[in-house]
């Protein structure tokens, strides 16, 4: 064990999955924030355990070849992206790593991950901001990001990961609540009104979505705000969502429209969606397509397909695979979303997909049950929590000739696939694409194939 406190000079040999720099200190280990994979660097020990210990990165003294000067001033303070401090390349090459790791060390599966796909330009990717507010120390209102692991907010009115739209849909808010003396929301003492801004900008259009996030039932001069951010070119619909819980759950359920309509229409590929603010939807257009274009390839649809899409959100992947397929089924839990889905089925004239409103892992058993339902493709793309054991059973006995498993967290994934691949299926491949550029966050799409597919079909 080192003490607290004391200064040690480290090389650092490894990342944690959550990026930060570990490093070893006559065999103890030490995490080290901010540090990159080849650096050497003094640390300040802030905290020791027995096994191990965290220490406070005080300065690089021979800096690693991956290591690149963070673009954002707020890059080490801000929590939400872990690993600017690292060339892309190196980021690419450990998320690979990452997915890799899990799928042996968790899945007990050691199918390699093809070089994750990344983007061209890894900044402004981002379509969609939840900016929390609050008042500093000095009692300023601010506009930011939580520091890592905490819920204190870090100044940050333009992200550089985007959207655009940010920077001047802030500044009317804060001149809005300045003027007409609109407190934020504060976690501790439950008093105040504005919790979180979101704000949604199409890639295709440019059009702006802003929702305000309140913690009352109504916004003093609402109409003032409405006008103020009506300036902002391409602002195209303006709501407020009432969230009156104490938690950390970001969206109430109540939308109360204030101008315009409360959807927002963006594009992949050559279909249109609306999107609702309560709606879940890809964050990054760019890598999103790829991604939906290598389900649909996994999928190996031919046109006679039926295919179930579990946690389909707005119905995305579900009309993506509609063209190739007879028959689509979505199941989603928000029932906004569910909405979106079936509109969205009819923007774009498609006539093959349904929609069921209710959680994967009693949707798709009690269909299963009741009605016989039957799969050729059953696609998941569940939230980071990964699949309900229900889900995973319903999908055993459906038994389909592929399921595809889209994934945001790698270890939930390795979980799921264990268990699919401990009763009859075959992980047959996974690729990775980097939809979270500079965070820690990596996205995969596996196909999975029955093992005893020949011997099923002579019997
Ligand atoms: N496939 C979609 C959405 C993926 S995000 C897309 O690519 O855009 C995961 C979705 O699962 C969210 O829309 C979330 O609301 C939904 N969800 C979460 N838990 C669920 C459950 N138990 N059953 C069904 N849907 C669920």
């Amino acid at each position: 064990m080192i003490a607290k406190n004391t200064v040690v000079r480290v090389q650092i040999e490894d990342l944690t999955e959550q990026g930060e720099g570990i490093g070893r200190v006559d065999g103890y280990t030490l995490f080290v924030k901010d540090a990159v994979i080849g650096d050497r660097v003094e640390a300040k020990v802030v905290k020791a355990k027995k096994q191990y210990g965290y220490a406070r990165l005080s300065r690089v003294l021979t800096p690693s070849p991956d290591r690149v000067s963070p673009r954002c001033p707020v890059a080490g303070p801000c929590g939400g992206c872990q690993l600017q401090a690292m060339n892309y390349e190196s980021q690419l090459a450990f998320k690979r790593r990452k997915v890799e790791n899990h799928l042996r060390r968790i899945g007990g599966l050691t199918v390699p991950v093809e070089p994750v796909i990344g983007m061209e330009d890894p900044w402004e990717y981002r379509n969609k901001a939840q900016v929390p507010v609050g008042r500093d120390r000095e009692g300023r209102i601010v506009f930011g990001f939580y520091a890592g692991r905490s819920h204190r907010i870090v100044e940050n009115p333009c992200c550089l990961l985007g959207p655009a739209a940010s920077g001047p849909v802030l500044a009317a808010v804060k001149e809005y609540m300045e003027q007409f003396q609109v407190e934020p929301y504060d976690e501790e003492s439950g008093k105040g009104t504005v919790r979180h801004v979101l704000i949604r900008q199409s890639h295709s259009t440019g059009q702006i979505l802003v929702c305000l996030v309140i913690h009352a039932d109504r916004l003093p001069a609402a109409d003032r705000l409405t006008a103020k951010l009506r300036e902002i070119p391409g602002m195209a619909s303006v709501s407020l969502n009432i969230n009156k819980k104490r938690n950390n759950v970001i969206l109430g359920d109540r939308l109360v429209p204030l101008f315009g309509p409360a959807v927002l229409v963006d594009r992949i590929g050559s279909l249109s969606f609306e999107i609702s603010p309560l709606s879940f939807f890809q964050v990054n257009p760019v890598q999103t397509r790829t991604l939906y274009e290598t389900v649909r390839a996994f999928a190996g649809l031919t046109g006679g397909e039926t295919v179930w899409d579990l946690y389909c959100g707005i119905g995305t992947i579900s009309l993506f695979l509609a063209q190739r397929a007879k028959k689509v089924y979505g199941v989603e839990i928000v029932p906004e979303a569910v909405d979106d889905a079936r509109e969205n089925a009819k923007l774009n004239g498609i006539v093959n997909a349904e929609f069921f409103c209710g959680k994967a892992e009693e949707v798709l058993p009690e269909m299963y049950e009741k009605d016989g339902a039957r799969a050729d493709v059953i696609v998941v793309d569940p939230p980071r929590k990964g699949c309900g054991a229900g889900c995973l059973d319903a999908i055993l006995k459906i038994h389909p000739a592929k399921v595809v498993y889209v994934s945001c967290d790698s270890a939930t994934l390795s979980r799921d696939l264990k268990i699919l691949c401990s009763k009859g299926y075959r992980l047959e491949k996974t690729s990775a694409f980097d939809m979270f550029p500079q965070t820690v966050h990596c996205e995969s799409v596996s196909l999975l194939v029955p093992r005893f597919h020949l011997f099923n079909s002579l019997n």
